[in-house]
């Protein structure tokens, strides 16, 4: 453990490039915890309990020099290989069943550069703390996710959305470069290879290599925010009217303004919440129209930006299980799309369902600038039921699949990589549009042998 702090201690010290990998003379001190060893059972866990598998070993790295390390060992030992940060992957991309789980998650140094308005962040950090550093050291942020437990690795791989979203982009378009180690255990850089840049933005994590180092361009935040939160309960009526107004009024909003819609007949809810960059006058003025559709009295306080986007943070740690699935629209939902959310709503064993508003910023690159695919979409659905014991769980995931069969042909068809499915045999287009055939070629390039591979993993050409 003592080496572990200072191994920490000395990295947040450190400025010269490579910031966040050894000095090439240290000896690797990559951990390996075998099936068998006693600290196993807490090594092969998921975030997801849902997700059961049983890995050969897990290698926690704790630099670039590791991560090299682990895949040797992975190559010698004839292991296949997943990566692993947060944990957090919906349906276990980051593990497997008999192979080698390669885990960032004490690989996980931050430095920031106030001068450049820049960070360089370890694979392993989680959200909450990257958070807590931006904004305590250097007043500033990122346009990241809402979850303070999620790895800023497969959050930003995949895209990254959160509650600055609309008003600063993804996560992955404050992406400047990154520091990747190929299959053939070779250290990739994007300032030698832009396409790499290209594919990291949204491309989806564990396709490519292990990506060892991010930087990021910041964002300035200010000191107090403004929430908001209006709930008046459930009733199946106000839900269905509450869907309509959001999916069309709420994409008119300014981008200062990031709403969620959540709808659940279990957790009593019809409530619209989020964060405002505006004061509480202009908040209230601009959600006016979708108040008065759901009905009650809308609810903002001032708050520290800090507590407010740290509000999230550990808000899954009493979740066990969970199956989620989600479509994108690409303007208001139909009527008949409104009905299709509200039987399932009301339908047994329902579990909730969520809007998220999309544009803003996120609107303001071409479809093609980066393996990020939705640019024009304007609100992402999301299906999401919940459970405890690992061993059930069936009515939850028959209800997900029954809800999203109705609800999907009302929208664009298409899903976030980051809220993965495995029901979803259409994959490739649903997550990546006209966008995969390049990242096919990028991966015959970097991965030849398809060593990083997953059900849904990119495939080579
Ligand atoms: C409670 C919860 C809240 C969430 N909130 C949000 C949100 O607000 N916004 C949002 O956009 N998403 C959100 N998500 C989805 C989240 O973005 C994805 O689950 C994301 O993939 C998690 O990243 P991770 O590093 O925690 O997961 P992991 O399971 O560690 O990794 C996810 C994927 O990335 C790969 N990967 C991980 N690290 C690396 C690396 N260094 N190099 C290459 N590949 C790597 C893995 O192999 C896997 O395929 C949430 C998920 C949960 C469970």
């Amino acid at each position: 453990m003592s080496f572990r702090l200072s191994r920490r201690a000395l990295l947040g010290s450190l400025l010269a490039s490579p910031l966040l990998a050894a000095a090439p003379s240290s000896p690797s001190s990559l951990h390996i915890v075998r099936k068998g060893d006693a600290d196993y059972a807490s090594a092969r866990i998921n975030k997801n309990r849902a997700v059961t598998s049983l890995p050969q070993a897990v290698a926690y790295a704790f630099d670039e020099r590791d991560v090299i390390a682990a895949l040797r060992y992975a190559k010698d030992a004839g292991l296949p290989i997943s990566v692993r940060s947060g944990g957090h992957d919906y349906e276990g991309f980051s593990t497997n069943d008999n192979g080698l789980v390669i885990d960032l998650s004490r690989f996980d140094g931050i430095a920031i550069d106030r001068e450049d308005g820049s960070c360089r962040v370890a694979p392993g950090v989680l959200l909450r703390t990257l958070y807590h550093r931006l904004f305590t050291e250097a007043s500033a942020s990122l346009p990241a996710g809402s979850c303070g437990t999620v790895g800023v690795s497969g959050l930003t791989l995949g895209g990254g959305f959160g509650p600055l979203g609309r008003m600063h982009g993804l996560l992955c378009d404050r992406l400047r470069a990154v520091r990747l180690v190929d299959a053939a255990g070779e250290l990739r850089t994007s300032a030698a290879d832009p396409d790499l840049l290209w594919a990291c933005r949204g491309g989806g994590g564990g396709n490519f290599g292990i990506v060892t180092e991010f930087v990021f361009d910041l964002v300035a935040v200010p000191a107090i925010v403004t929430t908001f939160s209006l709930n008046p309960g459930w009733n199946a009526g106000v839900a269905r009217t509450a869907a309509l107004a959001f999916t069309q009024s709420a994409p008119n909003l300014p981008r200062e303004i990031s709403p969620t819609l959540l709808l659940s007949r279990n957790e009593n809810a019809v409530e619209l919440f989020g964060l405002s960059l505006l004061g509480e006058p202009q908040t209230q003025s601009a959600l006016r129209e979708i108040v008065l559709a759901i009905g009650g009295t809308l609810t903002t306080n001032r708050v520290p930006y800090l507590a407010a986007v740290e509000r999230g943070a550990g808000n899954d740690t009493d979740v066990a299980c969970w199956k989620m699935t989600s479509s994108f629209l690409g303007g208001p939902l139909s009527g008949d799309g409104c009905d299709a959310v509200t039987r399932a709503l009301i339908a047994p064993h329902s579990g909730q369902v969520q809007f998220e508003l999309f544009g803003g910023s996120i609107a303001r690159l071409r479809q093609d600038a980066s393996a990020f695919w939705h640019r024009d979409k304007s609100v992402l659905i999301q299906c999401q039921s919940y459970w405890r014991d690992p061993e059930k769980g069936q009515p939850e995931r028959a209800w997900v699949a029954s809800a999203f069969a109705s609800i999907d042909p009302h929208t664009t068809r298409s899903s976030y990589r980051n809220y993965c499915d495995l029901a979803l045999t259409d994959w490739p287009v649903r997550y990546y549009g006209a966008n995969y055939a390049r990242l096919q070629q990028i991966k015959a390039r970097l991965d030849a042998q398809n060593r990083f591979s997953y059900p849904q993993s990119i495939r080579l050409p």
